[in-house]
């Protein structure tokens, strides 16, 4: 019998009511791991509630104590690093090695959470008028919310929950149905470290779930990661429901390649950019740009990226994993499929089979050449293993297409050259930017800064900004007068 899946909510793990319940199933076998009931609405009301009235005290509880809750949890998440990355790696299939990233990249938002008393510094000026000081305070803002989606189900939440809880604030997470397994253990382990009652609840569930909770009246902020259609979406109806709103959305990341770049680190680079994590990272390089001479590197490119071989989680020589679901599978096989159409297909692995596991969402690297801006593999937003190289004459032709691609996650330049790469990271209309390095994600003392299409909102994910994004500023402005023969007496309440 397959597990059934808690929601959490007051600080307890409850099996939920619904009759609405889907099954979690193994990307790689379709083995049914467990069941997910999605939330009814008095559950998202109770879950939303009881943040409410948990924010009450815990907006008390001074904020070294609450940074010490992140170092606890930080702690406990790296003692369970490994048994973590093995739930998540079955669920989504993942490498463990892939997997095991996935969760570290979180324990490192974690890290900054800890050090929450010094990102919450607010502003004095002395003597802003004769004998007036003026000093803001930085406040957390309430119950805020959480939307995932599947391809980091530990990382996501870690963005976004241990920032706004540091903060002073309370959180109802809303993870990815297609992968909700890794949550609940982040919960267990959030309690372990001493979370009190309803400061994080979770509820599971999709669109119905969601505009509750963006509309509900106790709600304010709503953070979101997903694709472009969700998030336009959620952006529109969270702003009109008077929220404050992040969303990070989908992506269409290029890298370019100049010719006097290092070819085997080009090269090298290009694989696990392009076909590691199945290609579905908000990050991965789905479009390779070669400049010039370069361009007689592809089809080494190809037989390199061929080398990359998808398998079980725990096989050690594979390089990804299935794709998460069956319709996914479908999807990019058809774009694979139109991508023939359009372009040079010189590597296909749309036929692709792993010994033993008959069912999988197996999907093989995939390289298509002669890619131009008009194809449907370049507007579409693939998500899998698949790698479109693009052939230009300049830098210059290289940055007209980038810039007017309506995406702006991530980008990479590959050069030996300063001057090139200057020029790049300042005219690139992309908002995070990697020299010689394919994968440009910001550690979490920046914040995660994608632009244009790929972000709809003001203030980004972890970092500076997210301390932004979770409170208000309140400035006070005071006036108190010294009166000498009253000294050592009652206060002096005068304020004339
Ligand atoms: P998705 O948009 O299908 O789902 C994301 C979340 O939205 C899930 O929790 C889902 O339950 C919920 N949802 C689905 N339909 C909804 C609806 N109609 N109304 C309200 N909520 C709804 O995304 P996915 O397939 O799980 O994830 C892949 C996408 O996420 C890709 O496009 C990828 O680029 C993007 N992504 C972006 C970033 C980033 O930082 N920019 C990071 C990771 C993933």
């Amino acid at each position: 019998m397959s597990r059934k899946i808690p929601l959490f909510i007051n600080g307890e793990f409850m099996l939920g009511s619904s009759d609405h319940i889907q099954p979690v199933t193994s990307p790689a076998t379709q083995e049914v791991l467990a069941e997910v009931p999605f939330a009814t609405a008095k559950e998202v009301d109770f879950a939303v509630a009881s943040a409410k009235e948990a924010f009450e005290t815990w907006r008390e509880v001074p904020i070294s104590e609450r940074a010490r809750l992140m170092l606890r949890y930080q702690a406990l998440l790296k003692e369970h690093h490994d048994e973590l990355g093995e739930i998540l790696a079955k669920d989504t299939g993942k490498t463990f090695e892939d997997a095991k990233g996935d969760v570290w990249r979180g324990i490192e938002v974690v890290e900054q959470a800890a050090n929450i008393a010094s990102a919450m510094m607010g502003e004095t000026v002395e003597n802003v008028a004769g004998g007036i000081d003026s000093y803001s305070y930085i406040q957390p803002l309430g119950v805020c919310v959480g939307i995932t989606p599947f391809n980091f189900p530990a990382m996501l939440p870690l963005w976004m929950f241990p920032m706004a809880i540091a903060c002073g604030n309370t959180f109802v997470l809303k993870p990815s149905e297609q992968v909700p397994m890794t949550p609940v253990r982040l919960i267990e382990l959030f309690i372990e470290a001493g979370a009190p009652k309803g400061v994080l609840n979770m509820v599971h569930g999709g669109a119905e779930q969601v505009d509750q909770l963006i509309n509900h009246a106790d709600t304010q902020t709503v953070s979101f990661v997903g694709s472009s259609r969700v998030g336009e979406y959620i952006y529109q109806a969270s702003t009109v429901a008077g929220k404050r709103v992040q969303c990070m959305m989908g992506a269409k990341n290029h890298m370019v390649i100049m010719p006097d770049a290092d070819k085997n680190a080009v090269l090298n680079a290009l694989v696990g950019a392009s076909v590691g994590a199945a290609g579905q990272r908000c990050m991965a390089i789905s479009v390779a740009v070669f400049v010039g001479e370069s361009a007689s590197w592809i089809p080494e490119l190809a037989e390199r990226v061929a080398t990359a071989r998808p398998g079980a989680w725990d096989d050690a020589g594979a390089a990804y994993g299935p794709v998460i679901s069956k319709p996914a599978h479908t999807r990019i096989l058809d774009l694979i499929a139109k991508g023939k159409t359009e372009a040079n297909c010189l590597l296909d692995g749309s036929e692709c089979t792993v010994e033993g596991m008959p069912d999988g969402n197996w999907v093989g690297p995939t390289v298509f050449s002669g890619v131009t801006p008009d194809m449907t593999i370049y507007k579409e937003e693939i998500f899998g293993p698949v790698l479109c190289c693009m052939e230009l004459e300049t830098l210059d032709d290289a940055l007209a297409v980038i810039n007017a691609n309506p995406m702006g996650n991530g980008t990479s330049i590959f050069t030996a050259s300063g001057g090139a790469a200057r020029k790049y990271q300042h005219e690139v209309a992309v908002g995070q930017v990697g020299i010689n390095i394919p994968i440009p994600v910001p550690l979490p003392f920046f914040s995660f800064t994608g632009w244009r299409g790929s972000f709809r909102g003001d203030l980004h994910p972890y970092g500076k900004q997210a301390v932004r994004f979770y409170t208000e500023t309140k400035t006070v402005t005071a006036r108190w007068r010294y009166d000498e023969s009253e000294a050592g007496k009652q206060p002096n309440m005068s304020i004339n």
